[in-house]
């Protein structure tokens, strides 16, 4: 993909969505790490159904260590993986106490110290909460820019350096949110929703879907094989 179709697809995504925004609610960079730090492997509608609660009761380190871990687990505990998240959350509240005075830090080094944040969680916090030009990597966003050729890679990391060198530098800081929301809503994992896709015709994908003969959606892939099962027999 060259670099006039990248800034195409972004002021696409810029003109549609101007200002992206997280679906995890929160309202301090505090609220947002535990968000994100409870949103491996969640929804994130299951972790606002969660935080709302919690955060009623304790949105500050200190508050939630006056819950202990019991106390934590008893507003987490329709999140998978609860009981490790719960320790989680429990040992980076007491060091944000203990060295950082209460605050998150805006440091990716520090932050990556606390337990249960990777290089992920801390690039979300760093752009989300501090809008500092990070680059965080899930798997929608590695679908989207390996499928669309706008960042292909093999590996997360890889992407993560790929984008923040091909994203346009006036995009950047919004890229993420954007390309999550695409790779949850239209460039979705088993068929993604081609014929609706407002970046089709920018799109290097070779399989793209379509509306088949029964007026369906037909996956590329699926096509493919059927193709080439027709010619191996
Ligand atoms: S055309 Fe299809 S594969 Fe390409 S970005 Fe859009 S939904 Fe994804």
């Amino acid at each position: 993909m060259n670099n006039t179709k990248r800034l195409e697809i972004f002021h696409r995504f810029h003109a549609s969505n101007p200002e992206p925004k997280t679906e995890l609610a929160y309202s301090s960079p505090f609220e947002l790490l535990i968000a994100v730090l409870l949103s491996a492997q969640a929804t994130d509608v299951s972790v606002n159904k969660a935080t709302k609660e919690l955060y009623k009761v304790a949105n500050t380190p200190s508050q939630v260590l006056d819950l202990q871990l019991d106390g934590v687990v008893k507003y987490i505990r329709t999140i998978g993986l609860f009981n490790t998240k719960a320790r989680n959350v429990i040992a980076t509240c007491q060091i944000l106490c203990d060295e950082h005075n209460g605050e998150v830090p805006d440091q990716r080094d520090a932050l990556e110290r606390l337990p249960g944040v990777g290089r992920k969680t801390a690039n979300v916090v760093l752009n989300t909460a501090f809008r500092q030009l990070t680059m965080a990597v899930d798997t929608h966003i590695f679908r989207v820019s390996n499928r669309t050729g706008l960042a292909p890679a093999k590996t997360v990391l890889g992407v993560e350096k790929a984008l923040l060198r091909f994203v346009p530098r006036d995009y950047l800081l919004d890229a993420h949110h954007w390309l999550i929301l695409h790779g949850r809503y239209v460039c979705v994992a088993r068929t993604p929703k081609c014929p609706e896709c407002p970046i089709n015709d920018l799109c290097d994908y070779k399989n793209k879907s379509r509306i088949g003969k029964n007026g369906k959606l037909e996956s590329g892939l699926l096509r493919q094989n059927r193709g080439s099962e027709a010619s191996s027999g």
